[in-house]
């Protein structure tokens, strides 16, 4: 069955994963439960390509920032948020409001972040601990090349955070080769599962760092998520039936193959490029950083999102998104990650081949 749910986040769910969410409550203390978590920890790990730690918590994506800072901060801290929209704008007041002393490095929405950027604002800011970096900024359709962005910031010792929220399984994520410290994601992007739960992945310098942190904590402190994953289990009651679909789209995921997971997105991202250019319309990003998960398509002058979203909805039964923050009216936003296919993205294409059209013409 074709998905005409195009939103980046929530996205469509899997047959297998839905039919998952039926499966009955067991007790979560128990030998089948703990099977279960086990093999959801280390298959995990494998989508992520590390060794480090994998930790679940019931949450959506956005208590990945809160966790990170508490885990690997003290209130006082100086740390670098590098802003390329929306969601480091996010992150950056999350640092700040939790007590960091939160610089910022921002560019312009739809473009990415370049090392040489990155180098520079670091030689200016002396002491950073932690490099704060977005790799896939939902807002604007933009991937930061993140592997030589954590190149630089452990040339100056900072941990390096990753919010890979709209990006773990969809884009190639190689935590452990590129050396991320930390990458936080949310159940209901890429993973192609409903809401729910926050996916931290915590590699091996963040220990070092979690032993400084003075910051007081209880739901999402890592010793005792540690403690408690040593048993295959959790510190406080698991969210059982999204773990029964992230267990299914996990299996999707590895049975499809990580790195064909990956091409797959590489492949949609083109397509859907090449079709909205063919059709006459910009797309925001700076094609050097266009982002295989999600597009924001910038709407000829005069035309409100809005409108273009009312009508391919009411005409099509397609649900695309408005943009956020200052791009709320100015954007149209397809998601293409998980669950979708090159069918998916040609349905999309051809709605607006129609729609957009009959619009400016209006
Ligand atoms: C969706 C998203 C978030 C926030 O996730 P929620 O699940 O809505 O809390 C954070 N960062 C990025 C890049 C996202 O795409």
């Amino acid at each position: 069955m074709r998905s005409r749910f195009r939103l980046p986040g929530p996205t469509p769910l899997p047959p297998s994963v839905l039919e998952a969410m039926q499966r009955p409550m067991i007790p979560h203390r128990g030998a089948d439960f703990k099977a279960l978590y086990r093999s959801i920890l280390d298959r995990t790990k494998l989508v992520h390509r590390t060794n480090g730690d994998i930790f679940i918590w019931p949450a959506s994506g956005s208590a990945g920032w809160e966790i990170a800072v508490v885990n690997l901060f003290s209130p006082g801290d100086t740390v670098l948020v590098v802003v390329t929209g929306a969601f480091g704008e996010r992150f950056h007041s999350v640092a700040t409001m939790l007590g960091l002393d939160a610089r910022r490095l921002d560019v312009p929405w739809g473009e990415g972040v370049s090392p040489e950027q990155l180098r520079q604002a670091l030689e200016q800011t002396p002491g950073v601990r932690g490099v704060f970096l977005t790799h896939n900024e939902t807002s604007t359709g933009v991937a930061n090349p993140i592997a030589e962005l954590a190149a630089v910031a452990h040339e100056h010792d900072a941990l390096v955070v990753v919010d890979a929220v709209s990006s773990a399984a969809g884009l190639p994520l190689e935590m452990d080769l590129w050396g991320l410290d930390y990458v936080m994601s949310g159940s209901q992007k890429a993973w192609m599962c409903p809401p729910g739960i926050v996916i931290a992945a915590v590699g091996q310098r963040c220990w070092d760092a979690y032993d400084r942190s003075t910051y007081r904590r209880f739901f999402w402190d890592f010793a005792a998520s540690r403690e408690a994953a040593a048993e295959d289990s959790t510190p406080t009651t698991p969210p059982e039936s999204t773990l029964y679909a992230f267990d299914a789209a996990l299996d999707l995921i590895l049975e499809e193959g990580v790195d064909e997971v990956w091409a797959r997105h590489a492949s949609l991202g083109a397509q859907l490029r090449t079709g909205l250019l063919a059709l006459g319309l910009d797309i925001l990003a700076d094609p050097r950083f266009a982002s295989n998960t999600v597009t924001a398509v910038t709407m000829p002058d005069g035309l409100s999102s809005k409108i273009v979203i009312e009508r391919l909805k009411r005409d099509y039964d397609i649900d695309v998104a408005a943009g956020q923050g200052k791009l709320t009216n100015s954007v149209i936003r397809i998601g293409h990650m998980g669950w979708c296919d090159a069918g998916d993205i040609e349905l999309v294409l051809d709605a607006l081949a129609e729609v957009m059209p009959a619009l400016s013409r209006v």
